[in-house]
């Protein structure tokens, strides 16, 4: 993101060619069947392999399970691309020397994708059932079914929910200090949230910025103690407690707060730079929620060093298990790591197969 850049309306897939595919009867990477799905629509789709996202960890794993002839289907959801279609510039993701548009990006991935023969649909999965195989999923009244699932759901940052951050989000208001802290060198900026992260987010701020403002509508911060010592202590780092960002100022750019005040009557303007809305990020789980385990804050849970999730069969990569790293690259990273456990967790199931059926064959010796 940069605040001098032109605002980003999200653009469906950097305005590249691509196709947009909507669901349909015979759509998908095998022969079409037509089971008669629990929906009762009539159409459903059978594929090896179905993904569910289409943000760098999804379209990674769309590429590498492609060109292992996995022949996946993506249902990427109606806003495809993921996270990045509402930044402006990327300038952290390796091959991209002089940065590169969040929607271009991902016009590139998809683009990437879809040469090896991936399937993408831009449709919202609203349903799943993960009882036995063939898993089965539901998007807009299509029933697909697959032998592995890959869960790429992603996660949304919380915002605060006033409309001049919406209006200023890509012009200086943001919810990611790792990819936007770098446009603030020497420039006043303010954090806003009272946990962990906030806090972490206001430290590593101070490396660019000339000043930082940590605004919290509590008393006291909720983040560990050691964090709370550490910020209180810095000479770049401004306490404001008992405060609420009740607007953020500034027309084409961010220029300041107008802040609320939780203790006493009053309000008070901040000249600032900068925003870093710090208020946490909400995976998208809701339609696993039932079937697949999570973690103490409600990510999806992976066993040991795969992507495997409590269910056989199903795989989980990128935001949607990752609240510690949360950039494309380890998303992508990540995807490619799952499409890796899914072609070899198939190849085992389809030794398995084989053997039982030679085994069946075979006459008894007595
Ligand atoms: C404003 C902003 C700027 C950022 N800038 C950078 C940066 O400069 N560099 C960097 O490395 N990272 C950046 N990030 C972080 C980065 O975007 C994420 O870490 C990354 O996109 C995560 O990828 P993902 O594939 O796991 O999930 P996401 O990108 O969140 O994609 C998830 C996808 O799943 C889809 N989906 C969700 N539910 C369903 C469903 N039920 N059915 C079908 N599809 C569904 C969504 O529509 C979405 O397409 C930024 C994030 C934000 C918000």
């Amino acid at each position: 993101m940069s605040d001098e850049a032109t605002p980003k309306t999200p653009r469906l897939f950097g305005g590249l060619s691509l196709s947009f595919i909507p669901p349909a009867a015979g759509d998908g990477p095998a022969p079409a069947t037509s089971a008669s799905p629990a929906n009762g629509a009539g159409d459903s789709v059978e594929a090896r392999v179905a993904i569910v996202g289409s943000g760098p960890a999804g379209l990674t794993a769309a590429i590498y399970s492609a060109r292992a002839n996995l022949q996946p289907i993506v249902i990427g959801g109606v806003a495809g691309g993921g996270q990045l279609m509402i930044t402006s510039e990327v300038e952290n993701y390796p091959g991209f020397p002089d940065g590169v548009g969040g929607p271009e990006l991902m016009g590139l991935f998809r683009k990437q994708a879809e040469r090896f023969g991936a399937r993408i649909v831009d449709a919202e999965v609203d349903r799943v059932d993960l009882s036995g195989r063939p898993f089965r999923l539901w998007a807009a009244g299509v029933e697909y079914r697959a032998q592995a699932v890959i869960v790429a759901t992603g996660a949304e940052a919380l915002w605060l929910g006033i409309e001049s951050e919406t209006r200023l989000r890509g012009r200086g208001v943001s919810a990611c200090a790792t990819c936007d802290g770098f446009f603030f060198r020497d420039k006043e900026i303010a954090v806003v949230g009272g946990g962990d992260s906030a806090l972490e987010e206001a430290l590593f701020l101070t490396r660019f910025a000339s000043k930082v403002h940590l605004i919290h509508r509590r008393d006291a911060f909720r983040g560990s103690k050691i964090m709370q010592a550490r910020a209180a202590a810095h000479p770049k780092v401004q306490l404001h407690l008992n405060r609420t960002v009740e607007e953020v100022l500034g027309e084409e750019h961010v220029e300041g707060v107008r802040l609320g005040r939780t203790d006493v009557p009053g309000e008070e303007t901040l000249p600032i730079d900068g925003l870093f809305v710090a208020i946490g990020h909400r995976p998208n789980v809701a339609i696993f929620r039932e079937w697949l385990e999570s973690d103490e804050k409600g990510y999806l849970a992976t066993e040991g060093v795969t992507t495997a999730s409590s269910i056989e069969g199903v795989f989980i990569a990128g935001d949607v298990d990752d609240h510690r790293y949360r950039q494309a690259v380890t998303a992508a990273g990540e995807g490619c790591r799952a499409a890796i456990d899914v072609e070899r967790w198939l190849e085992a199931q389809e030794a398995n197969e084989r053997t039982e059926t030679a085994e069946a064959a075979a006459p008894t010796v007595r």
